[in-house]
């Protein structure tokens, strides 16, 4: 059986990243994307090159049908999926709760709850019918330092959604223990990504990396390896916990 992952959010920083290194272990990998198409054929290429094969799909992951589409046409090109990293998400400007509008909130729990939700529940629905061994079929889902931290005067809105990620592992990992499907989590730190440009603070992770128990920000490869270890046969005993990848925040 092939290991055939899909990775949402795929063409850009975490999950770039750890697209290229599942190209490495020769993996088959789904590269969905939003807008960039030219990263994502950048990030297939790069995948190619590493070692594995690859297809970008284009789908917005806060909507149901782009959702149901972008996992019909990963399995129509590489067969039944056996391993789904739950990345796509976004963050938004920093101010305190009393300034944020609704809209601003809804589309961060759009993407990063609902979205996820829907992400997660599709990988629910396959996973327990694929032909992989239960070490082989696995769900990585990406939270953040941030579920723990609160996130005060930048984002408490981001930081709340991905405390509903933390939960969404803890019950799904026990709803899917018993149909042989492993389900876990990564909380990265402060990573440098195209992220903190998104929200308007380029320079976030430089500035706050100092701040970090190591010294630095994290990079997007640092993340990967742990994505990639869970979705592995060798974390194959692993499932219902989260791991921080924050340099010690
Ligand atoms: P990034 O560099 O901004 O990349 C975001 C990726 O998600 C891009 O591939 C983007 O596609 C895709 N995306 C955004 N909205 C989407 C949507 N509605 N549907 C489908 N794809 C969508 O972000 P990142 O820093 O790698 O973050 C990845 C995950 O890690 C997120 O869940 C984030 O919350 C989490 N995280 C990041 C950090 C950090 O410091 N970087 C820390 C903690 C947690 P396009 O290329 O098409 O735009």
């Amino acid at each position: 059986m092939p290991t055939n992952i899909l990775i949402t959010g795929g063409s850009r920083g975490i999950g770039r990243a750890t697209a290229i290194l599942a190209g490495t272990r020769g993996w088959n990998v789904g590269i969905n994307y939003v807008q960039d198409k030219n990263a994502a054929t950048e990030t297939e290429a790069a995948v190619k090159a590493a070692g594995g094969e690859a297809i970008t799909l284009q789908g917005d992951m806060a909507q149901e049908a782009d959702i149901l589409r972008v996992f019909d046409s990963f399995e129509t090109t590489f067969g039944p999926i056996t391993g789904v990293v739950v990345n796509a998400g976004v963050t938004a400007p920093s101010m305190p709760l009393a300034d944020m509008t609704l809209e601003r909130m809804k589309k961060v729990f759009d993407i990063n709850v609902l979205g996820a939700y829907l992400c997660a529940r599709e990988a629910a629905r396959r996973l327990p019918k694929s032909p992989g061994t239960e070490k082989e079929r696995s769900i990585v889902l990406v939270s953040s330092a941030a579920a723990r931290l609160g996130s005060p005067n930048e984002f408490v809105d981001y930081a709340g959604s991905k405390g509903a990620i933390d939960t969404l592992t803890i019950g799904l990992s026990k709803e899917l223990g018993p149909k042989g499907v492993r389900v876990n989590g990564v909380r990265p730190g402060i990573i440098k990504t195209d992220i903190h440009l998104s929200a308007g603070d380029p320079e976030r992770a430089e500035r706050l990396g100092k701040i970090v128990p190591l010294g630095r920000a994290g990079e997007a490869e640092e993340v990967a390896e742990a994505i990639v270890w869970l979705l592995s046969p060798a974390a194959g005993y692993v499932t219902g916990t989260t791991i921080d990848v924050t340099g010690g925040r």
